[in-house]
């Protein structure tokens, strides 16, 4: 058995970033970004006006009242071209170029107007309500890095910066093989003996949900034939997903199959619960990960190992089990040599304190309750039995890599 710690590791080993595609504004959004992106324009690309007001030369409104003659108007899209000299102005509004020879804006609030006289009540200082050129960034500026996730306001960066088209990591291929002759799908009569694949479902939804395009591939039965035809059609995909069938019972065949076909197998058990049985290898030269079959336990390792290797194929600092700190808010027993995660409501006062409180029970089939869950409280091996108003980690289930 390896460290929670150790199996990432090994996991992030068995990704490279997979290779570039190029997506339009349009369809960038969650996307991974796979090059830097320098700016095409300067933004704004001319000094422009902050108000609506005059354009003026600053040291001409040194001593107020005093009376200017407006020469002409400035709008945004279509800018004064003539010249401001001594005792002139131009109408300007906001965005427009600010016109040559004027240094700074008096706004209309601080004039009184009759006809082409315009009499300025307040001075301003140079640079007054005028955005210089390149004020926000200017043309060449490397604005992106590789290895971020597109965001709705990235992409309104992007396009400011006239760049339509951007390169981006391509999805990867995740090809999901459910295992277990008690399956049915839902929708089906569930007969006693029978359950449904839900895990297909649950697992499908953390790959899209990572940034992945999932494909099921259905449910193999328990037999070595059906497991076997099955995986077959794993063929070409960045990543299989193997569900149920990962431990040591007589029908748990999936890692035997998988040997009889040159299986290379990284690891198979790690100290955690829920999710001890794990299998990660490569198989038809393609890494598998053989997620166990109880639901929470499917689910749990996901948001550890699926997302750690999602994120290597997306060109991202991979997860590293980033924990958050909060307050516990009921008492734990020690814990033995297995790192736990339990399932557990987290709230947050009106101080901002965020206090975890574990679910009673424990139990990796308990699916309501993990859908249920705002975190994970992670309990290290050999952890002391711990008390309300102590600190623990926790992994926040609600995370988001998109933001706003
Ligand atoms: P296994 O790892 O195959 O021994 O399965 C462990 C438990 O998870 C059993 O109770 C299975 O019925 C259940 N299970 C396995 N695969 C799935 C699945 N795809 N959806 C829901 N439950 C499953
Ligand atoms: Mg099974």
């Amino acid at each position: 058995m390896i460290s929670v710690e150790q199996a990432l590791a090994k996991v992030c080993e068995g990704f490279t970033p997979l290779g570039l595609e190029t997506v339009s504004l349009d369809r960038a959004l969650g996307r991974a970004l796979a090059q830097e992106v320098p700016s095409q324009v300067s933004h704004p690309p001319v000094a422009v006006s902050a108000m609506d007001g005059y354009a003026v030369q600053a040291r001409d409104v040194a001593g107020v009242p005093c009376t200017l003659t407006q020469i002409g108007v400035a709008q945004a899209g279509s800018g004064f071209d003539g010249q401001i000299g001594t005792g002139q102005t131009v109408r300007i509004f906001t965005g427009a170029p600010l016109p040559q020879g004027a240094d700074s804006i008096v706004i209309q609030e601080n004039t009184s107007v009759d006809g082409s006289s315009i009499k300025v009540l307040e001075t301003v200082p140079p640079g007054k309500f005028v955005r210089p050129a390149g004020l926000d960034f200017r043309s060449g500026d490397v604005m992106f890095k590789s290895g971020k996730i597109i965001s709705a306001r990235d992409i309104g960066l992007l396009a400011a910066m006239n760049v339509p088209w951007v390169g981006v990591h391509r999805k990867p291929r995740v090809a999901i093989v459910s295992t277990g002759d008690e399956l049915v799908m839902p929708g089906q009569t569930v007969g006693p003996d029978q359950i449904i694949n839900s895990n297909a479902f649950a697992v499908a939804a953390y790959v899209a949900t990572l940034g992945g395009d999932p494909l099921n591939l259905g449910i193999a039965r328990d037999t070595r034939q059906s497991l076997h035809d099955t995986l077959a059609s794993a063929k070409g995909a960045d990543l299989l997903i193997t569900i149920g069938g990962a431990s040591v019972g007589d029908y748990d065949l999936v890692q035997s199959v998988m040997g009889e076909q040159g299986l290379e197998l990284s690891f198979y058990k790690i100290a955690m619960r829920p999710g001890k049985p794990l299998i990660f290898g490569r198989f038809l030269d393609v890494p598998v990960l053989g997620l166990p079959g109880n639901p929470v336990s499917a689910g749990v390792t996901s948001a550890l190992f699926l997302r750690a290797a999602m994120d290597v194929m997306l060109g991202l600092t991979p997860f590293h089990g980033a924990l958050v700190n909060v307050v516990l808010g009921d008492d734990l027993d020690a814990n033995d040599h297995r790192q736990d995660y339990l399932r557990a409501h987290l709230s947050i006062d009106s101080l901002g304190v965020q206090t975890a409180v574990a679910f009673p029970r424990q139990d990796s089939s308990m699916m309501a309750r993990f859908a249920q869950a705002d975190c994970l409280i992670v309990r290290p091996p050999l952890a002391r039995a711990a008390k309300k108003g102590d600190r623990v980690d926790i992994i926040p289930l609600n995370f988001s890599r998109l933001g706003f």
